[in-house]
């Protein structure tokens, strides 16, 4: 025979919070920012909040 837990199992849903979402602090702007969809094969690599800030512009501090 099989057991079978009866109702209330206790297991937590497989419900993902965003705050669960790892993240990182953008080098450019300063500003933290949460792992996407699109960086997920790239996280490691990813420095910048977006494709703004990585490029450089429209940012004040411009180190260099
Ligand atoms: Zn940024």
């Amino acid at each position: 025979m099989w057991w079978k837990p009866k109702g209330g199992v206790s297991a937590i849903p497989k419900m993902r919070k965003k705050s669960d979402l790892p993240t990182k602090t953008c080098l450019a702007c300063g500003l933290p920012f949460t792992w996407r969809k699109k960086w997920e094969r790239d996280w490691d690599n990813v420095k910048y909040c977006s494709d703004r800030c990585r490029s450089g512009k429209g940012t004040k501090n411009v180190l260099k």
